[in-house]
């Protein structure tokens, strides 16, 4: 048994993002046809039904949409984690995506605050996207 939180399980749609992110870039999928972010990656454009996309950084800032404080571990893995933070951040570039606020004052957020990407390592090769405040 380890303590070690799980690495991500990588599918084929998502794997340029966990490229980027264990090189500690944040980089969303975007149609090449009209530019609208995909988040989660798909196959095609929500907004106009493209297939074509490339993946671009983003500028990794955002703000809290909801968020909710998790003090049961879901698993053995995030007993000493708890509790911890589970966010919805709206990206700047548009998507939301969920993930931990983390750092300094990360229990105390609010709603509307503003947030930044970090990055933390998980398994031998893998780094996840998470938030931190952003200072002001
Ligand atoms: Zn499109």
């Amino acid at each position: 048994m380890t303590n070690e939180l799980p690495a991500p399980l990588i599918a084929p749609d998502g794997a340029p993002y966990w490229r980027a992110a264990a090189e500690e870039r944040l980089e969303i999928q975007c149609c090449a046809a009209c530019g609208t972010y995909r988040f989660p990656p798909g196959h095609l454009c929500r907004a106009c039904g493209s297939d074509a996309a490339d993946w671009r950084r983003v500028s990794g800032n955002g703000a809290i949409y909801s968020f909710t404080i998790v003090h049961r571990a879901p698993t053995p893995e995030f007993r000493a984690r708890v509790p911890y933070v589970v966010a919805l951040i709206d990206l700047a570039e548009g998507p939301r995506m969920m993930a931990n606020i983390v750092g300094p004052g990360a229990l105390e957020c609010a709603i509307g605050d503003g947030v930044s990407v970090t990055f933390e390592a998980r398994g031998p090769d893998a780094k996840v996207p998470q938030f931190r405040l952003a200072e002001d």
